[in-house]
C-alpha cells in the first residue's frame, strides 16, 4: 500500500514540520512540538499555559548526504500546581526522542553510541564525519561511557588475571564480575599493590577466583581477609596439563616399549606437527648434550662454549626447567 510521504515523518516523533532551508552544506528544519501540554519537572502536572518561546537545536540523522539541524520551536509553561514552587518550566519532550539539555535527537545518539563501541573514538569519530554526522571524537566517547555507565551493581564474585596491552612488553589486571559475567574494572599494571588499592574499596567481595602466582593472592588476603580464594578454572587446567605432560614425559622410554613405537614415522604426521615433532627432536637432542656434559662434571660456561647454547637455557636444562615438550605458557 502507498500513501504520500509528509515532511513530518522525516523528523522525530512529536515533531512537525514548519519549514526546511539549506544553509551552506547543512539543512535546517524548523519544527515544532504536535502535544499542546508538558509535563512540569518538578510536580509532574500537565499544563498548556504558555508562558513564551524560544529556540532549540539538536543534531538530527543525516539527510541526503547533508547533516540536518533541528531547529526546535520550543515553549515555556507555568506550572499552576497549587503546592508546587516551580512557576515557569521549560517544555520537556520525551526522552526517547529528545532528552533534555541533548544536542543530538536520541536517534543520532543511538547511532553514533553504536559507531563508538564498534569502531572506537578517533576511528568512529572520522567515520561518523563521513556519513555526516558531526561528532568529535570526544563527545563519542563520553556518549559510549554514559550509556555504559548506568546502574551497576557492585560485584561480590570477582575473578581476577592479567592481561597483555602488548604481549611479552606490558601487562596491565582485569577484574570480571563472574556472576554477571561482565569486566568490571581494568588496572594499568599487575603489581599487587595496585589490585590492593583496588580491593580495598571493594569490601562487599566475598569470592576471588585468581591464578596460582603469589601477587594476587597477596593483594586480596591484604585487602579482604574475609573473602574466600579460590584458583579459577584456567588455571587449575593449565597446572594439571603442565602436570600430565611432565609426567608423561618421565615415563617417555617405558610408554613407547609398551606401545611398540620407539619412533614416529614422519610421513604420517600432518605439516604442523612435523613441525611440532622436528621442534621436540631438537630440544632433546639439546637436552640430552647438555645433560651428558653435565654428567661428566663439565663447568656451565665450557657447556655453553661447546653447545653453543645460551647459558640461560644451559642452566634451565640443567635445573630441569626446560622439557622438550614447548608449552604456550
Ligand atoms: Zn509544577
Amino acid at each position: 500500500m502507498q500513501h504520500a510521504l509528509r515532511p513530518s515523518a522525516l523528523v522525530p516523533d512529536g515533531f512537525a514540520v514548519e519549514s526546511a532551508v539549506c544553509d551552506g552544506g547543512t539543512t535546517l528544519i524548523t519544527v515544532r512540538p504536535t502535544s499542546n501540554t508538558s509535563a512540569c519537572p518538578r510536580c509532574g502536572t500537565r499544563s498548556d499555559r504558555i508562558h513564551s518561546r524560544y529556540l532549540r537545536h539538536a543534531t538530527d540523522l543525516p539527510l541526503a548526504g547533508r547533516p540536518v539541524r533541528l531547529v526546535v520551536v520550543a515553549r515555556r509553561f507555568r506550572c499552576d500546581a497549587a503546592l508546587c514552587s516551580r512557576r515557569i518550566f521549560t517544555e520537556r519532550f520525551d526522552g526517547s526522542v529528545l532528552a533534555p539539555r541533548a544536542r543530538r535527537t536520541a536517534r543520532l545518539d543511538y547511532v553514533v553510541h553504536h559507531l563508538g563501541l564498534a569502531l572506537g573514538g578517533r576511528p568512529a569519530a572520522s567515520f561518523a564525519r563521513r556519513l555526516m554526522i558531526p561528532v568529535s571524537n570526544d563527545s563519542l566517547l563520553r556518549l559510549v561511557r554514559r550509556r555504559r555507565s548506568a546502574p551497576r551493581v557492585r560485584p561480590t564474585v570477582v575473578g581476577i588475571d592479567d592481561w597483555a596491552w602488548k604481549r611479552n612488553q606490558r601487562y596491565g589486571t582485569i577484574v570480571c564480575d563472574l556472576e554477571r559475567r561482565k569486566p568490571v574494572t581494568l588496572l594499568p599494571d599487575r603489581e599487587p599493590a595496585t589490585a590492593e588499592a583496588w580491593f580495598s574499596g571493594q569490601p562487599q567481595i566475598t569470592i576471588v577466583a585468581r591464578d596460582r602466582g603469589g601477587g594476587y593472592a597477596l593483594a586480596a588476603a591484604r585487602a579482604l581477609p574475609h573473602a574466600i580464594q579460590v584458583a579459577d578454572r584456567w588455571h587449575l587446567m593449565e597446572n594439571a596439563s603442565r602436570a600430565f605432560v611432565e609426567a608423561v614425559q618421565k615415563s617417555m622410554r617405558q610408554i613407547r616399549s609398551a606401545i611398540g613405537a620407539t619412533t614416529i614415522n614422519p610421513s604420517l604426521l600432518t605439516a604442523a606437527e612435523r613441525i611440532q615433532y622436528e621442534g621436540y627432536l631438537r630440544r632433546e637432542e639439546a637436552n640430552a648434550a647438555i645433560l651428558g656434559l653435565a654428567k661428566e662434571r663439565i663447568a656451565i660456561k665450557e657447556i655453553v662454549r661447546r653447545t653453543g647454547h645460551s647459558r640461560g637455557l644451559v642452566r634451565a636444562v640443567l635445573r630441569g626447567r626446560r622439557s622438550a615438550f614447548s608449552f604456550s605458557r
